[in-house]
Order: C-alpha cells, then sequence, then structure tokens
C-alpha cells in the first residue's frame, strides 16, 4: 500500500514510533481511569493489546463489585484469555495507568505477558520496582519486559485529583 493512500484520521500507522503507540494506548488507559471516576471507582485503567488491536479495556471495580481482587490489570487479563480462549498472553503487552499491585504482577507473570507499559509509579503497593519487582524477579521463570513511568505525572494527576476529592467528602 503507498504511503500516500493512508488517511488523515488514521491514528497510528505502521510509521508511528514505538514511543508514540506506547503513548497512544496509556491514554486509552488514562480515559478509562477518567470514566471509572464518575461511577466512584478509583480511577485506573488498563488496555491489553495484541498485533495492533485492542483485546481487552477495563477500570477497577473493586466497589461496583465490592470485590477486592477487581483490579483493572486482573480483569483486563481475564478479558483478554477469555477473548484469545488461552491462559497464554504470550504476545501481549499490558497498558495500564498505575503500577502494578503484588496481586496484579503475580497475574502478569502467570500469564506470561510479553511487556508490560505503566504510568505512575505507586510508592505504597507498586511491586514493578517501588516496593519490589515481582515482574522482574531473577527467580521466576518469566519476565515480561517492563516500561516504567509513560506519561507518569499526568497518570498520577488522575488519582491525586480523585483522593483529594474523596477526602474533602468524607
Ligand atoms: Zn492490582
Amino acid at each position: 500500500m503507498p504511503a500516500d493512500s493512508k488517511t488523515a484520521s488514521e491514528p497510528l500507522g505502521a510509521a508511528a514510533s514505538p514511543l508514540a503507540i506506547d503513548e497512544q494506548y496509556i491514554r486509552n488507559a488514562l480515559d478509562l481511569g477518567r470514566e471509572a471516576v464518575k461511577r466512584n471507582e478509583v480511577p485506573i485503567g488498563a488496555v491489553i493489546v495484541r498485533d495492533g488491536s485492542i483485546l481487552a479495556a477495563t477500570t477497577n471495580r473493586t466497589i461496583r463489585d465490592q470485590d477486592p481482587t477487581a483490579h483493572a490489570e486482573l480483569l483486563a487479563i481475564r478479558e483478554a484469555s477469555a477473548k484469545l480462549d488461552s491462559w497464554r498472553l504470550d504476545d501481549c503487552t499490558l497498558y495500564v495507568t498505575l503500577e502494578p499491585c503484588a496481586m496484579c504482577a503475580g497475574a502478569i507473570v502467570l500469564s506470561r505477558i510479553k511487556r508490560v507499559v505503566f504510568g505512575a509509579w505507586d510508592e505504597k503497593a507498586g511491586m514493578a520496582g517501588s516496593i519490589g519487582d515481582l515482574l522482574r524477579h531473577p527467580k521466576l521463570n518469566h519476565r515480561p519486559e517492563v516500561r516504567a513511568g509513560l506519561l507518569a505525572e499526568e497518570c498520577a494527576r488522575v488519582l491525586e485529583e480523585f483522593f483529594r476529592r474523596q477526602r474533602a467528602v468524607g
């Protein structure tokens, strides 16, 4: 296909840089997080992508589901596995607005996800470098490639605003 046949509305052509692609998907996850605020959920969004298509797009649902394990990443992994009818997500990239916790990092390792890109650091619970690094633990048999802190400030701001408002209400 000649390059000039592409339309201007095509967001990510073959020529888009990996950085631009990563940014686009983190922005998708951010938009999901912002949507979750309206339902009073902690605004964390996640998407799982394979071969340029989105397999799963989720947010935290701990309040809606009254389920402490209903984190965006875990729900995204379940959704992508269901869609592929496979527990292995080898060729997938997970994008999430906040550094994964211990539970989600464990699920990421189990799912064999190839790559993880996250936004804000979570100094209180993050297990991708903050309080430990389960994703790249040398003794585990699967270690995804990790890209940390992409659009970190923007991702952190959405969370900070949410918690500030929560405190003001409470
Ligand atoms: Zn988690």
